[in-house]
């Protein structure tokens, strides 16, 4: 991308764009009833276009085009064109950086022993490749020593000794 199109972009999306956090994720946004101008946002940043239909629900209104961009490649794009941005805008970014920021980095900052009190450090932490989920392991050892405790007992009653 180069500065011409970075300015485009950067001025464009100050005087119409929106910065929002869509559930869990940072979204910019830019709604138009001209279609080309999107086309355009699409082609130099990616995203995506749609269609939104007003004019059946009401006559008055206008159909209009709508650019989203979301995640990772929306704060990306919000960083390279901050510098161009108004003071409000800035705000905005910023806004939009830092609980990004706050939400990658959340589970290294709150959690720091498992609910049973050792350490959530890398060497007591075990994560299962099919789903990501972590368990800590010390606490996953006492339950093979329970099962493992329960495994004997149960054989010495078999054997009569209990
Ligand atoms: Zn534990």
């Amino acid at each position: 991308m180069n500065s011409k199109d970075l300015g485009w972009i950067a001025g464009f999306i100050e005087g119409e764009g929106t910065f929002n956090w869509a559930r869990v994720t940072p979204c910019v946004s830019v709604s138009q009833v001209q279609r080309w101008p999107l086309d355009k946002l699409q082609r130099l940043c990616g995203g995506n276009v749609y269609y939104i239909v007003r004019k059946t629900k009401n006559p008055k209104w206008n159909d209009y085009n709508k650019w989203y961009i979301y995640g990772d490649e929306a704060t990306k794009l919000i960083k390279s064109i901050y510098p161009f941005l108004s003071p409000k805008r800035q705000e905005q970014a910023k806004a939009i950086y830092t609980k990004r920021y706050q939400q990658v980095n959340a589970p290294k900052l709150i959690k720091t022993i498992c609910k049973h009190g050792h350490l959530w450090i890398k060497k007591n932490i075990y994560t299962f490749k099919k789903d990501g989920r972590q368990i800590c392991k010390v606490c996953a050892r006492g339950w093979r020593e329970k099962w493992l405790q329960k495994v004997v007992i149960n054989q010495e009653v078999l054997n009569g000794n209990i």
